[in-house]
C-alpha cells in the first residue's frame, strides 16, 4: 500500500498533510503526484470528493517550492482553471492550505467581483494562480498579467469548463501560453469534447481513471420519490422536519425555481438561502459560509452555483429537479457520501421527469425504482410506508419538542400556525401549506 512517505514530498508537506489528518494518500493521489512529479502531462477522470485537488496541488507546491521565487515580485509559474467562481474559492483555498508552510503565493481569481480589487492582489505576482477563464483573460488582454513563465496548467473539472461554453475563451488564453510546460486535465466525464481537447493539448499523457465511468459512491442512498410537481415544495418542506434534515443541498433547475423554492421554505418557516449566477458573489459566499457552518439548514442551488461545492460530511442532497443531463446527477448527488461518509440523495419525480429518471439509472447503472413519498416518523423515513390520510393524520402524533424547534431554529414563525398559546400541540412532523396537504391527501 503506497503511503504518502512514498510519494517523495517534502517534510513541510508531510507536516502540513499530518496535521490535515489526510493518513494515506487517495487513489488518484497515488497515481497522480508520481506522474506529475516526474514531469508528465496527464489526463485524469476523477469526481470531486476522490481527493483530486491535493493529487495535482501536492506535486505543483512541491516542485514549485524546490525553486522558490527569488524577488519580492512572484512570477506565475502555475496556473488552475476552474469553471466557476466557487471552485476558484475552493481550490485555491486547498492550495493554500497545502502550501501553508511553504510560503507560496497562491491567488484566485474570478467574475463577479471589482476587477481593480482583484488587480491589486496580483501586484506581487502568484507563484501559483487559480481562475475562471473569462475574467483571467480580461487582465491578459489588458496586459495586467504575464503567464509567459508558466511551467504547469491544470485543467480542473474541463467537462464542465466545456459544458458552460469556455472553449473559445480556452483558445485565445492558450496563446498567452508558453508552448513548453506541463499540462494535467481533469475531468468528472471524458467525452468526445474532453478527448478533443486533451488531443489538442497533452503530449504523450498518462491516463488515470479512478472510479468507473459514471460510478455513484457507494455510501450513497438514492431514492427517487413519485410526486406532483404542484406538491414538491410542499413534499420537501415535509420531508426536512420529518426526516430532521439539519443540512440538505437542494437542486433546481433555474434560477427562478430556486428563488420561489427559497420563498416557499423560509414562508414554511424553514431558514433556506440559493445561489446561482443572478446572485452578487458576496451574496453566494455569503450564503455557502452560513450552510457550511451549519447556520441555515438548506442551501437551493443551480448546477453551475454547486459546481465543485465541498461541504464536509453533508448528509442530505435533494434533487428538487431532476437534471436534463443524467451526469449531473452523478455530480450533484456526488457532494454526498464523501470521503466514506453515508448520504442520502432524495429526488422528487415529477410524472414528466420520468424518463430522465431511466436515463439516470441506464448512466449509472443502478436501477433507481420510483417509491411513494414515505411516511416520516421520529426523525425517519421509512419507505415503503406510504403516505395515506391515515397515516399522515396531523393529530395523530405528539409534538417532538427539540426536533420542532430544530427544524425551525431562526425562522419567523409560520404565518398560517395558530400561537403556541391557543393552539393544541401540533404535530411533528407538521403537513406543508395546505394546497400541498389536501394534494398529499388526495393521493
Ligand atoms: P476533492 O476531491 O479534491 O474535492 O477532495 C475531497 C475531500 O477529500 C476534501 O475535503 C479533501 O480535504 C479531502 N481529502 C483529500 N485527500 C485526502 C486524503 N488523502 N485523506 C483524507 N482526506 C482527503
Amino acid at each position: 500500500m503506497t503511503t504518502f512517505a512514498d510519494l517523495n514530498l517534502c517534510p513541510e508537506l508531510n507536516a502540513t498533510l499530518e496535521a490535515l489528518g489526510y493518513r494515506e494518500p487517495t487513489p488518484i493521489q497515488c497515481e497522480a503526484i508520481p506522474a506529475i512529479l516526474a514531469g508528465h502531462d496527464l489526463i485524469a477522470q476523477a469526481q470531486t470528493g476522490t481527493g483530486k485537488t491535493a493529487s495535482f496541488a501536492l506535486p505543483i507546491i512541491e516542485r514549485l517550492s524546490r525553486q522558490p521565487a527569488a524577488a519580492d515580485y512572484h512570477p506565475i509559474r502555475a496556473l488552475v482553471l476552474v469553471p466557476t467562481r466557487e471552485l476558484a474559492v475552493q481550490v485555491g483555498d486547498n492550495i493554500l492550505d497545502y502550501g501553508r508552510l511553504l510560503g507560496l503565493r497562491v491567488i484566485s481569481i474570478f467574475g463577479g467581483v471589482r476587477f481593480d480589487n482583484q488587480i491589486r492582489k496580483m501586484k506581487r505576482g502568484a507563484d501559483i494562480l487559480v481562475a475562471t477563464p473569462g475574467r483571467l483573460l480580461d487582465m491578459l488582454r489588458q496586459n495586467k498579467l504575464s503567464l509567459a513563465p508558466l511551467e504547469l496548467l491544470v485543467f480542473d473539472e474541463a467537462d464542465r469548463m466545456l459544458d458552460l461554453g469556455f472553449s473559445n475563451e480556452i483558445r485565445a488564453l492558450l496563446e498567452f501560453m508558453p508552448a513548453q510546460k506541463q499540462t494535467l486535465l481533469f475531468s468528472a466525464t471524458l467525452d468526445a469534447s474532453v478527448e478533443a481537447l486533451a488531443e489538442a493539448l497533452l503530449r504523450a499523457p498518462r491516463r488515470i481513471s479512478v472510479a468507473p465511468r459514471n460510478a455513484v459512491a457507494t455510501g450513497v442512498r438514492q431514492r427517487a420519490y413519485a410526486v406532483d410537481r404542484a406538491d414538491k415544495a410542499d413534499v420537501l418542506a415535509y420531508l426536512i422536519r420529518g426526516g430532521r434534515w439539519q443540512q440538505t443541498l437542494v437542486f433546481t433547475r433555474t434560477r427562478r425555481r430556486a428563488d420561489e423554492l427559497c420563498a416557499a421554505l423560509i414562508d414554511e418557516g424553514i431558514p433556506a438561502c440559493a445561489i446561482h449566477g443572478d446572485k452578487h458573489q458576496r451574496e453566494r459566499m455569503a450564503a455557502l459560509a452560513a450552510f457550511s457552518a451549519g447556520e441555515i439548514p438548506v442551501l437551493v442551488a443551480t448546477d453551475v452555483a454547486a459546481r465543485g461545492l465541498d461541504i464536509d460530511r453533508l448528509p442530505q442532497v435533494v434533487n428538487y429537479d431532476l437534471p436534463q443531463q443524467p451526469e449531473d446527477y452523478v455530480h450533484r448527488i456526488g457532494r454526498t457520501g464523501r470521503a466514506g461518509n453515508a448520504g442520502l440523495a432524495v429526488s422528487l419525480v415529477a410524472p414528466d421527469e420520468r424518463r430522465l429518471l431511466s436515463a439516470i439509472a441506464e448512466l449509472t447503472g443502478r436501477p433507481l425504482q420510483l417509491q411513494p413519498v414515505p411516511v416520516a416518523e421520529d426523525g425517519r423515513l421509512i419507505d415503503g410506508k406510504p403516505l395515506t390520510p391515515k397515516n399522515r393524520a396531523p393529530k395523530s402524533r405528539a409534538p417532538k419538542g427539540a426536533a420542532a424547534r430544530a427544524a425551525g431554529k431562526g425562522a419567523k414563525p409560520r404565518r398560517t400556525e395558530p400561537t403556541a398559546k391557543a393552539a393544541p400541540p401540533a404535530a411533528e412532523p407538521k403537513p406543508a401549506r395546505s394546497a400541498g396537504r389536501r394534494s398529499l391527501f388526495s393521493k
